[in-house]
């Protein structure tokens, strides 16, 4: 395979194989059905492992010939699109290709999203993860999304939605994935992570807003330990507008701007988080609203702002 090549024929297991096609949201399910699926969605979720297995799901919907609100897994584009093989399913996926999102790549993209399609009636494009493309990516991409191909759809995958540029999120419908059940996340993070004792699987499942992939960092790295104890800390201070318990958590990370902004994005993660925002009491609008809030705030850590100065925007802003 050649440098940035979107993945079309993940023939080895790692590529991928779907083996379980995880259920769509209903209110896509139902578009699909009417044949009223926009154009351009996303769908976000803390696990990178479920968003590109479900985006797959629906790019197999979109191909499958029988032309339900599902795949049927039989016909021969669900075939192909399970083994990976589909000619007009495009993967754009930063873990399994880091250039994927260079310029370069995304300009072919394009091109190659004003072809026809080999064999089905239209092109699915998935871009896992899509908040990694550059603010400068993203915008190459917007006159695609808003005057798209005839028959081209935009799967985007997010893990958190307000890292898209606002103006490629007003194009897109976006739809949260219910996390992975409880037993299950706990089941996958026991495998991933052997030796953990029981009180670790609990505290990280907590945390891990249903992502076991995540929830297994959690275990095995101090960093991110210490990264998620001062998010929650802030999510804490948020909760209780307790401006000086946000400011004492984030400023310990204040030295090390990578560290700072992944500080940020720990923290639009926990909000998400339903069980942890129950145990701080934290209205669900109140988060969504801090969340959105974040944004910005990392787009200034990106233009070398005063690392200090953004936290107390964070709290100020937070607190209207
Ligand atoms: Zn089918």
């Amino acid at each position: 395979m050649k440098n940035s090549e979107p993945l079309r024929g993940f023939t080895g297991s790692r590529r991928y194989t779907l083996t379980v096609t995880p259920p769509l949201p209903q209110p896509v399910m139902t578009a699909l059905a009417a044949g009223r699926l926009t154009h351009a969605l996303c769908l976000e979720a803390p696990s990178p492992a479920l968003l590109r297995d479900t985006a797959l799901a629906l790019a197999g919907a979109l191909l499958c010939r029988q032309g339900g609100s599902s795949m049927c897994g039989e016909c021969p584009a669900c075939r192909k699109v399970l083994v990976g093989e589909h000619p007009d399913l495009l993967l754009y996926d930063p873990d399994e290709e880091k250039d994927i999102y260079k310029k370069e790549s995304l300009r072919r993209l394009r091109a190659e999203l004003y072809r026809t399609p080999v064999e089905a009636p239209r092109k699915v494009a998935i871009l896992q993860l899509a908040e990694r493309i550059t603010a400068e990516g993203q915008n190459l991409l917007l006159k695609i999304i808003e005057e798209p191909p005839e028959d081209t759809f935009f799967v985007f995958t997010a893990q958190n939605r307000y890292r898209l540029l606002p103006t490629v999120l007003s194009r897109v419908t976006c739809y949260s994935l219910p996390p992975a059940a409880p037993e299950d996340c706990r089941r996958r993070m026991k495998e991933l992570v052997p030796t953990a004792s029981e009180e670790e699987l609990d505290r990280a499942l907590l945390r891990c807003g249903g992502s076991p992939e995540t929830g297994a960092a959690l275990m095995k790295d101090p960093a991110i330990q210490k990264r998620y104890a001062a998010a929650e800390e802030m999510l804490a201070g948020l909760a209780m507008t307790n401006s000086y318990r946000v400011l004492a958590a984030a400023a310990p990370l204040e030295k090390d701007r990578a560290g700072y902004t992944a500080l940020l994005e720990t923290l639009a993660e926990l909000l998400a988080n339903p069980a942890l925002r129950e145990i701080y009491n934290l209205p669900a609008r109140t988060a969504a609203r801090c969340r959105a809030e974040i944004a910005p705030l990392l787009q200034m850590c990106e233009r070398n702002a005063h690392l200090p100065l953004v936290t107390a925007l964070l709290t100020e802003r937070c607190r209207r």
